[in-house]
């Protein structure tokens, strides 16, 4: 928890803001980094495969150290992968891949979004909440 002395000159008065929720820090260690290498070379050929079965272009993919998420896509149609990935099984793998490539058509969660990910990842919704039990760490 960040915390910082502010001087306000119209009160006269010291005071203190308290940042709101310190973001988790990504460790990086000899595991990280054994991750990270075997992301590298196993995720990117992956997308490519399911991009190229389902028809989607995406621009660059990025492996990323992070806690928030396990994938995200961009407006400039880039896709970052959580290096952890690489710790599930391949169907949760497959289903965060499929995930980003249907934010490529929809960048939200609307119905067109969750129609076209169910027509390239029968039952995501299951998988969704199976990878909602399992927390980054
Ligand atoms: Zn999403």
């Amino acid at each position: 928890m960040s915390r910082r002395i502010f001087f306000n000159p119209i009160t006269g008065l010291f005071f203190r803001l308290t940042a709101r929720r310190p973001k988790r820090k990504a460790p990086v260690n000899a595991e990280i980094e054994r991750l990270r290498a075997q992301a590298k070379e196993e995720l990117p050929p992956r997308l490519a495969q399911l991009a190229a079965i389902h028809g989607f272009k995406y621009n660059k993919v990025f492996i990323k150290n992070n806690l928030s998420n396990w994938g995200s896509c961009s407006s400039l149609k880039n896709i970052n992968l959580n290096l952890r990935l690489v710790t599930l099984p391949q169907e949760l793998q497959d289903y965060v891949m499929l995930h980003e490539l249907c934010h490529l058509k929809y960048l939200n969660h609307g119905p067109q979004f969750h129609a076209l990910l169910e027509s390239v990842c029968p039952g995501h919704r299951e998988k969704a909440k199976a990878l909602r039990g399992i927390r980054l760490c």
